[in-house]
């Protein structure tokens, strides 16, 4: 439940405001969002870097920051940061310049702009510069600095509520995260992510970013005990089937996943236990992009307390 308290109510307030005047001074856009009109509008400049070709990374700064540490007190250079840290992204205050790594796939450029854009709509984030890896980059990085620019970044990217209304009148499937990421134009990961955390407060819906699940497939450092990228939770599932670890979802996922190279790899019903020693009926669904399986898990039976709680 900490990760829903990460941030106070009044600083999402503060962040979400920042990223209505940006939609609003773009005329209100239609998705998917343009970050180079974002840019256009808020004066900052886009750069690429290497760390064999590092280009305006040769330029020395005098204080950066990475995730909650102060790195350097000194003038460095900030390629020196870059190969120090294995930084995919920075932002430079002064320079209002977002610097990204050039060898990061081309998929991920996009979240990792929006986070910078993030940083420079927050005007407390401008004392220094941020450098950023595949940590802080991450939405499940628990850093204050770190976490409000993310979250400006999905405000900004899935156009504050309107993506949640959507997804709210949506039938929670696979099939409504890929068309979602077809408007949004966001990465079908980053929309998985947002998919679960706006399905609302009532219903238990599960979603994992993992490696290929068939036995056959996965990779010489598949971890057992930990074998979620991520695992989002949705706020029913967080209060209900805290004691459900990912490890044993992650073994019910491979049992019905085929050894497909990519695509639909197949779907079923679970039967999960909650907290509580109830049965709960899931209906489980996963899809490989060739890069990493994404699956989700839907509770298809209200929990009986709520059957018996005599709703009119
Ligand atoms: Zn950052």
């Amino acid at each position: 439940m900490t990760k829903n308290l990460l941030l106070l109510p009044k600083t999402k307030i503060d962040i979400d405001g920042r990223v209505d005047r940006v939609l609003r001074g773009l005329g209100n856009p239609e998705p998917p969002l343009r970050l180079e009109d974002v840019r256009e509008l808020l004066e900052l400049d886009l750069g690429f870097y290497t760390a064999d070709d590092p280009g305006i990374a040769r330029e020395a700064v005098s204080r950066i920051r990475v995730a909650t540490i102060q790195v350097f007190k000194r003038p460095t250079l900030i390629i020196d940061a870059i190969r120090k840290f294995s930084l995919k992204a920075l932002y430079l205050p002064d320079r209002k310049r977002i610097l990204l790594d050039g060898n990061v796939p081309k998929l991920k450029h996009r979240w990792n702009e929006a986070h910078e854009v993030g940083h420079s709509l927050l005007p407390w984030h401008e004392e220094m510069m941020h450098g950023d890896n595949e940590h802080t980059l991450s939405r499940s990085c628990m850093d204050h600095i770190e976490a409000e620019a993310n979250f400006a970044a999905g405000r900004l990217l899935f156009f504050r509520d309107r993506f949640v209304e959507e997804v709210r009148s949506s039938t929670p499937e696979l099939k409504a995260v890929k068309r979602l990421h077809g408007i949004y134009g966001n990465t079908l990961s980053t929309t998985l992510w947002r998919f679960v955390e706006s399905v609302g407060e009532e219903q238990p819906v599960v979603g994992m970013i993992t490696c290929h699940p068939h036995l056959s497939r996965r990779p010489s450092g598949h971890d057992p005990a930990k074998p979620c990228k991520h695992f989002i939770q949705s706020t029913a599932f967080q209060a209900q089937f805290s004691r459900l670890s990912e490890a044993e979802l992650f073994n019910a996922v491979a049992g019905y996943c085929g050894n497909q190279r990519g695509g639909v790899l197949g779907q079923a019903e679970l039967i999960l236990t909650d907290d509580n020693g109830e049965s709960h009926r899931f209906y489980f669904e996963t899809f490989y992009n060739t890069h990493d399986a994404l699956t989700l898990g839907v509770c298809v039976k209200k929990a009986s307390v709520l059957v018996a709680s005599g709703r009119p």
